[in-house]
């Protein structure tokens, strides 16, 4: 069955399904075509703890744009250990060496154009191939994760390159305790950085440790806090329906 081809009943039947079932569902009816894109947060490292018990043999796919912390890689390949393959989508090599050449490695700095042609080049390209391999998207937002994403909803169409793709964040509505609370009780592997301050995780350089009071993403691109932003997105998850 054709994401497309859902209904508005059928749709309001997957809001109302725990994250679980909605796993589960995914599998049974999209096989390969559905899958958990993720950057191994918590979220996402909740969500495929879940999968493993429920739903073994969903894909689990990354983007790795060559930019990750040493610690990050540690912990994915941790996961891999643990929950079985994860398929790694990198930025393409020409386009990746004509930026640099022609802007040098940090580009980001210099404005945001040249940061969000950075977050193209790395993150948004290498997610499009991913999704193209998709009719289901799994991913890892949360509400609480900042402003820019308090209205996100648990299941909703997106289009991407005039494709209708379903996208279902079965942990929207959770909060950090109850993630906390479900990675120690099923002892699901974390990434080191969390422990020195952040909460948030994307390249080196671009994501740092957060204070108490500041929202999750805060510490991404924290040149540009001086400047109307965009809510600290990448470009990911802007576009179709909603974030
Ligand atoms: S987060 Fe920074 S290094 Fe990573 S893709 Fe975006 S601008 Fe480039």
């Amino acid at each position: 069955m054709a994401v497309a081809e859902l209904e508005e009943s059928q749709l309001a039947e997957l809001n109302a399904m725990g994250p679980e079932a909605l796993l589960s569902w995914a599998l049974e009816t999209h096989g390969d075509r559905a899958a958990i894109i993720t950057s191994f947060q918590d979220t996402g490292c909740v969500m495929i703890d879940m999968m493993s018990k429920v739903a073994p043999g969903l894909r689990v796919l990354t983007v790795d744009t060559l930019r990750l912390h040493d610690e990050t890689y540690a912990h994915m390949d941790a996961m891999e250990a643990r929950y079985g393959t994860i398929e790694r989508f990198t930025p393409d090599p020409a386009r990746l060496k004509k930026m640099v050449a022609q802007h040098g490695e940090y580009l980001f700095f210099d404005s945001k154009p040249k940061q969000e042609y950075c977050c193209t080049i790395r993150k948004t390209e290498p997610n499009q191939r991913a999704l193209e391999t998709v009719d289901v998207w799994f991913t890892g937002l949360r509400r609480d994760h900042s402003s820019f994403r308090v209205d996100t909803p648990k299941v909703q169409y997106v289009d991407r390159d005039g494709r209708q793709i379903l996208k279902v964040a079965p942990l929207v509505d959770w909060n950090q305790a109850k993630i906390d609370a479900y990675m120690a009780e099923h002892d699901v592997p974390k990434n080191a950085l969390y422990n020195q301050g952040y909460t948030s995780i994307g390249c080196v350089i671009c994501s740092t440790p957060t204070l108490p009071h500041e929202d999750k993403r805060a510490g991404r691109w924290r040149w540009f806090n001086a400047l109307d932003d965009d809510g600290k997105e990448c470009g990911i998850h802007i576009g179709g329906s909603g974030i």
